[in-house]
Formats: C-alpha cells, structure tokens, sequence
C-alpha cells in the first residue's frame, strides 16, 4: 500500500514535471503589470530581488485569493453545477473531440496530437469556432464538480499547445513568394485563428476558466505568466484590429470591457477598459435605428445586440462603473427589446429573415425574466416575462418601424392572432438577404408563411452554393425579374395606417435598374390580405412573383391560380393570385431552413406574367387565413381602372363579400 501510494504520488510529480516542461516562466510579464497595485508588494519585491521563479508564485497567490472582480457567469467558483451537456463537452475534449458547432454533430476527433488546422468540411464556421474552445469552460465546470485533476492537467496542455501551434503569423504579397510551405500554412491558419471575433470570445471565456482552473495544481506559476502574455496579447490585437462595424464590433468591444475589468493588475486594463466602453457607447447611436432596430436587419443579430449591450451593463453593475453608460444607453436597449417583442409571434418565437435561426418560447422567457429585473417598470416586458401573469401588453396591436422597416399587422396578442411581419428596410449589411417586401404569416396557432431562414454561412463552393438558395430573393415571398437576386435593397415607405378597418402599407424598392418594385399590403377587418404589386419600369421580360409555401399538404389549381393548405391543425389559408396581364405558375423544391445545417422540404411556387413594354406589370394576392381544412371561400380580385402612380383601387370579394380597396398618396 506504501509503494502504491509513493508511486502514485512519484507519477503525479512527474505528469507534473511533464506539463510544467512545456510551460516556461515568462518574465516577461513583470513588465506588463502594474506592480504599484495594491496586492502586488510582494510581487513587485521579489521582481526587484530578481527572483521572478518567487514573483510568478507570489502573483500567483495574490489571484488565488483574489474576491474583488466578478463575471456575470461565475459569482463563485466552488459553486458551480454542471449540465449534462457540458459535461459531454468535457469529456469529449478530454479525447480531443471537440465540440465546434452545433451545425457539425457528432463532434469531431481533432487527433491525439491535436491538429488545430484540421478542416473536415470546408465551411468557415467550422474552421473559426474551433478557436472558441467551447469545451474548455466546461471542462472547468468539470473539474469544479469533481475535483479530478485530470481535467485541469489536459486544460493547461491544450491550453499551451494551442499558443504553440497558433501563432499569430502573416505575410505580405511580396513575401509570399519566397516563403515556405509552413510559412504559407500559418499565414492562412491565422484567418481563422486570429479572426477579431473569436479573439475576443477567448478573452471573455478565459476570465472564466482562470477563476475555475486557479486554484489547481497544475496551474502553476509558469503557467500563470503563459496566461497572462497570451491574454495580454489578445486584448493588445482586439484594441488594434476591431472590427469594422456591425455585431462583431459589438462583441468585441464588450469583451473588452471584460480583459479591462478582470485583469486591472495589466498596466493596459484601464486602455481597455475604456476602448470597450467608448466603442459601445458609440456604436449603440450608429447600430441601432431610432425605432429600435439594429442595423443589420436580421432577428438574431438584433437579439445578440441586446445581450452584449446588458452584458455590459451587467460587468459595469457588478464592478462599480454603471455611470460609463448613460440614460440614453438604457433606454435604446429597452426599446430594443420591444422591438424585438414586436416582431415575434405569440409563441415568442422570431420570423427568420435574414441569417436569423429560430428562438424558442423557453430560451426567450428567461431572457425576458432576465430583462424584466433590468426594467422593472416596463409593464410589456414583465407580461412577457411572466406570460401574462403580470404586466400589461401594449394598447396598440398593429405597430411600424419606419426606419428598420419592419411592419407588424395583428389583430390581437394571443395565440390565435393573425399576424402579418413585412420586412422591407434599407441597405445592410452581410447577414442581411435581399428579400425586401417579404413577410412571415402566423395565424391560430402556426406560422403559415415562415421565411426559408439561412442554413449555412459560408465557405468552399458547396457550402456557398447552399447559402445562396437560401438567401435568394426567390427563395422568399417577394418579387423578382427573371426570378434573380434584387439588385438594391432599399425600401422607401410610402404609406403605414396601422389602425382602422383596413389597415395599410406601402412600400416601394428600385429593385432594379429599370424595374420598381411597389407593394401595397392591405390588412381586411383584421382576417385576411390583399397583397397588390405592381412592377414599375421599362425593363421587359419575365417578372415573377414568388411564394414559399407551408410544409404538409397544399392542394392547388392552375385553373384560377390558388393554393389551399389541408392541416388539421386549426391553421389554414387559401392563397389565390390575380393579374391583369397573363399568368403562368410554376411549382419548384423549396425548403425551410430553423437551425444552422437543419432544414426541411417544402413547396416554392411562382407567378409570372411577361412584361412586353413599359406598362407595368400588376398582381393581386388574396391570403385568406381560416381554421378548417376545405370548404374554401370563392375568391375574385380585379384592378378598378389602370396604373396610377398616386394610388391604387382594387374591388375584391372573398366568399359573399365585395370589398373596393384603395388609396392615395400626397
Ligand atoms: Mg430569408
């Protein structure tokens, strides 16, 4: 029992010895520190002694004990709990699976001498998100609520085998002639690697595995001063390569309000700090549209927004600086949210457009519950938060934002609503799609009209092929020449009458270079629409209107053009198209697409008509949605005299009723 016991304790000493050996004392480090800190005496002593082996191990007990910087994720680390997930996470890593993206299950095996540039599918995700290290935090966890050493060993390992195989490495045109092939393979890997957004991922996440590692072994003092260069490299990177604009620039800069925050002992901290806090307060005016919107049109990204900017909030909160943000931070950030509680439906969940996935009812209450303590007074977000059990809903029901150029038509908040989201916005960004006047339909209970979503972002010519299906203009409810891509984006309002009988938007995009595309949404006694649009412009050729339809059974007719879903589930519609100039239909494979790499077969139709001059081309939709499957009501649709700039005048009759719709603009 003896020997086993010495050998045990021999073959730690020695794994110990093993790990310490690719770890070296960066003395380094002693230079970036503030060593005037309060806490630092001893370090800053031992430093001048030149005994900087005793310096690393005296900082080392001066962050072990530590209590005055928190992270909303960890408030206390022998606290932690573990999900089943993560600790899966944990143990995959621990064998080098790693978890890199959800879109990519099962994980893959990265090799026992872990390959960092291994690319098993040429999608850029799959390549970046491995530098997130998503499986370190919870290999932390793990460690926490076990005690086992081996997950803190195999961490710090990883740790400095990553640093070793990822240096930051680039090359200029000219030197990439005379370099060598490892030159060329680091240059390339640093793309990935050293992407801003990923960067700053780490340095938020090893906040948080720096407080759940601390404490162990094998979280030497040589490792410390590893740590500490490699962070300060990162926050150092961040401050010089933000990001341009958009939600990268946004994460960015809230991470490094974390680097700032949590290692304050870094004569840089308070640069950061500051970078992060200036960034975000400037970008806030810039991103966000004075309606609430965020400016790249896309649902996810707007909600990713409103948790970066909280996030900082809540570190600021946490560690005594609220006042960096002012009022009007907070209060674009509420109205944020309600946008965002605007556009979905009453199950919570968003439309997709753009790059946006589907979020479900529960991840949405919990943010709701959690914004709710941020805004107490916000009766809106507290009925959300609650589900009705307290707080109140707006008065108004149908509600615009002009300038993101999102229109929500509804008929009531509950369930069995009917309710219409039209996007049709200005220029954006990358994640946006060229997709202006779509919408998304939800009646009783289910969206009827659900947008096709993204499914992949990009890389090789596969993937890419796979994102532009789903990006196209086509792939929406929307208008199209020839059934392409719209050339601009730029949607100009014309008319939003949220209330009355017949509720009413206009809105018109150059879609292209001779072709204006102008959509007249009508919303009838809140229980069906007519859609009118008209293709304005001299460019001759096919025009076609396109509609993706719901997946399940949908009867249809060439006849008289109309397609009739047969759900038994409470939630139908007949959709029928009227034209004054020849319609054909055609129906094609669509899809549907709620989660990165998952998607579902569905119908896409079209109707073109052809247009021989420069007449404008004009359409009447009829969406009528009912509950039962069959017993379908007659549908008529005419124009009431011939295209007007200034106007429109429709007669339509749905079932007995005759119904002149129009308007006219100033
Ligand atoms: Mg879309």
């Amino acid at each position: 029992m003896k020997i086993f016991r010495y050998m045990t304790a021999a073959l730690c000493a020695l794994s110990l010895a093993m790990a310490a050996k690719a770890q070296e004392l960066r003395t380094e480090v002693f230079d970036l520190l503030d060593l005037d800190a309060p806490g630092l005496e001893q370090v800053k002593a031992l430093h001048e002694q030149g005994d900087d082996q005793g310096a690393a191990a005296a900082l080392l007990t001066y962050y072990r004990g530590r209590k005055d910087v928190v992270t909303p994720e960890i408030k206390d680390a022998a606290k932690v709990k573990i999900s089943k997930e993560d600790q899966k996470l944990a143990d995959d890593g621990m064998v080098h699976t790693f978890f890199v993206h959800k879109g990519y299950q099962p994980s893959y095996n990265y090799g026992e001498d872990i390959d960092w540039r291994y690319w098993p599918v040429q999608d850029n995700e799959l390549r970046w998100q491995l530098h997130r290290h998503k499986w370190w935090i919870p290999m932390g966890k793990a460690y926490r609520v076990s005690g086992d050493e081996k997950y803190a060993e195999e961490w710090t390992r990883q740790y400095i085998d990553w640093i070793r195989k990822n240096p930051y490495f680039r090359l200029t045109e000219a030197q990439k002639a005379t370099a060598t092939q490892q030159q060329l393979d680091d240059h390339q890997n640093t793309r990935y690697a050293w992407r801003p957004l990923e960067v700053s991922t780490r340095i938020q996440d090893q906040t948080n595995m720096f407080q759940l590692f601390i404490d162990s072994p094998h979280f030497t003092p040589e490792f410390l001063t590893e740590f500490l260069l490699n962070y300060y490299k990162h926050a150092e990177f961040i401050l010089n390569n933000y990001s341009e604009g958009g939600n990268h620039l946004l994460f960015e800069a809230q991470r490094m309000i974390y680097a700032g925050t949590f290692f304050k002992e870094l004569k840089a901290a308070k640069t950061w700090l500051q970078s992060g806090i200036d960034v975000l307060n400037k970008q806030i005016k810039i991103q966000v549209y004075e309606d609430g919107g965020q400016f790249e049109l896309c649902p996810n990204y707007h909600l990713a927004s409103i948790g970066i900017f909280l996030k900082a909030l809540a570190v600021a909160d946490m560690n005594g600086f609220r006042d960096a943000f002012p009022k009007s931070y907070t209060d674009t950030v509420e109205k944020m949210i309600e946008f965002y509680a605007n556009i979905c439906f009453p199950d919570y969940e968003n439309p997709c457009f753009s790059d946006a996935k589907l979020r479900g009812k529960s991840e949405m209450q919990k943010n709701y519950k959690q914004w709710s303590k941020v805004f107490p007074d916000n009766q809106f977000i507290k009925y959300l938060a609650t589900e009705g059990k307290e707080g109140a809903l707006p008065e108004y029901k149908s509600k615009g934002f002009l300038k993101t150029g999102f229109f929500v038509f509804r008929n009531s908040w509950a369930e069995d609503a009917v309710q219409m989201v039209v996007k049709a916005g200005p220029p954006a960004f990358w994640h946006n799609q060229p997709d202006n006047g779509t919408f998304e339909l939800w009646y009783n209970g289910s969206k009827l009209f659900a947008d096709s979503g993204s499914y992949v972002y990009e890389g090789n010519k596969e993937v890419n092929e796979l994102r532009n299906w789903f990006r196209a203009t086509n792939s929406h409810n929307t208008l199209t020449y020839r059934g392409e891509n719209l050339e601009t984006t730029d949607s100009k309002t014309l008319l939003w009458q949220p209330e009355g009988e017949v509720q009413i938007l206009v809105t018109e995009n150059q879609s292209y270079k001779n072709l204006k595309h102008r959509r007249s949404v009508f919303f009838v006694d809140g229980r069906y629409f007519v859609i009118v649009d008209e293709a304005i412009g001299k460019q001759e050729g096919p025009v076609s209107l396109y509609y993706q339809m719901p997946k399940g059974k949908v009867e249809n007719s060439r006849d008289d053009m109309h397609f009739a879903t047969e759900f038994d589930n409470g939630s139908n519609m007949k959709l029928q198209v009227f034209s004054d100039g020849k319609l054909s239909m055609k129906k094609e494979e669509g899809w549907v697409s709620t989660a990165y790499r998952k998607r579902a077969k569905r119908m896409k139709v079209s109707f073109t008509v052809r247009k021989e001059s420069e007449e404008p081309v004009r359409y009447i939709t009829v969406i009528v949605p009912k509950q039962e499957a069959g017993n379908n009501p007659s549908i008529k649709a005419k124009f009431i005299g011939g295209f007007n700039e200034n106007g429109v005048k429709v007669q339509v009759k749905v079932g007995k009723e005759k119904k002149v719709l129009e308007y006219q603009l100033d």
